[in-house]
């Protein structure tokens, strides 16, 4: 019989749960939208809710060995949460020691990006890869690495904030205190952003005075051809090249992967990711990295967290 662990993501919007099995197929799932408070209760007694419920739902498969839960947050090498800015009532958390009590499993708690990483390593758009970085375009940009099979958390489990390096020294003000980060060039909120500050200079976009201006509105402006989102994707391609060189000097990965909500551009943006690396980076390592899309949309956490559960 195979082992089943639950697996869940919590984001700042959405809680979601599984019980998978140890070829990473999902053979329960649920979800609730992610309580909000000023304290860690509400989320904490959901986890738990969730948790029993999906091992009520398959313990006629077999009994569940561990939990994994994947977190938007900085979490250190003993599962306290460090810095969670999009769920800051989480802060300072003994996370995997406040559930593994009432779940009576052990707990791990992982990053999400990182996690995210894990999950396309293991059944995803790096399956076949032992070194592979996994970049996600949201609400802002989040990074996971994977080095010879093993994600990189470095010492202080900061590792793999790819969304914070920068690629314009006097840049956009970031929201961690820094300027110029790629998340200001790269994510779904600067794709809006970039449409709104450029679209003067285009007085025939379709984009010029349409209100509450979203990204999906310039991708779509973007397929038929309208300048300014060609150009604001272009941008975004530009930036994430950039990076990207500097990641493949660094660590000479098989494999890129970016998913997230802002990937849908891809065909608008991937041309200029590409021309940045191979104009940047050294000739071998640029050269042999590929750069694919994600395959495991919303589940990547999820499964990232159900592997790590598994200790595999
Ligand atoms: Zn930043």
């Amino acid at each position: 019989m195979n082992e089943i662990v639950l697996a869940a993501d919590l984001g700042g919007t959405n809680l979601r749960m599984a019980a998978v099995d140890s070829d990473g197929k999902v053979l329960y799932r649920t979800g609730i939208e992610t309580p909000r408070s000023e304290n860690h209760k509400p989320i904490v007694a959901s986890l738990i809710q969730l948790a029993i419920a999906c091992r009520e739902a398959t313990k006629k498969d077999a009994s569940v060995t561990a939990f994994g839960v994947a977190v938007p947050a900085i979490i250190n090498t003993c599962g306290k949460i460090f810095n969670a800015p999009n769920l800051p009532e989480l802060n300072g958390l003994e996370f995997s020691s406040a559930i593994a009590s009432k779940i009576g499993v052990q707990v791990i708690v992982e990053n999400d990006a990182t996690a995210a990483a894990i999950g396309e390593n293991w059944m995803g758009a790096s399956r076949d890869f032992g070194s592979s970085i996994c970049v996600t375009l949201g609400t802002g940009v989040g990074g996971g690495i994977v080095i010879d099979g093993k994600p990189l958390r470095g010492i202080d489990g900061t590792a793999g904030e790819i969304g914070h390096i920068c690629v314009e020294p006097d840049g956009v003000k970031c929201g961690c205190g820094s300027f110029g980060c790629l998340e200001q060039y790269s994510s779904a909120s600067a794709i809006t952003r970039m449409a709104v500050e450029l679209r003067d200079r285009y007085p025939k976009s379709l984009l010029r005075n349409k209100t509450g201006l979203g990204p999906l509105d310039i991708f779509n402006a973007g397929k038929s051809g309208d300048a300014l989102a060609i150009e604001v994707f272009r941008r975004v391609g530009y930036y994430l090249g950039i990076a990207f060189a500097g990641l493949v000097n660094v660590l000479n990965p098989e494999v890129i992967v970016i998913g997230g909500g802002a990937s849908a551009g891809w065909e608008l943006f991937i041309d200029e990711v590409l021309y940045e690396i191979r104009k940047r980076a050294f000739k071998q390592p640029a050269e042999r990295v590929r750069v694919v899309r994600a395959e495991l949309g919303d589940d990547a956490g999820i499964l990232g967290a159900a592997r790590l559960a598994l200790g595999k």
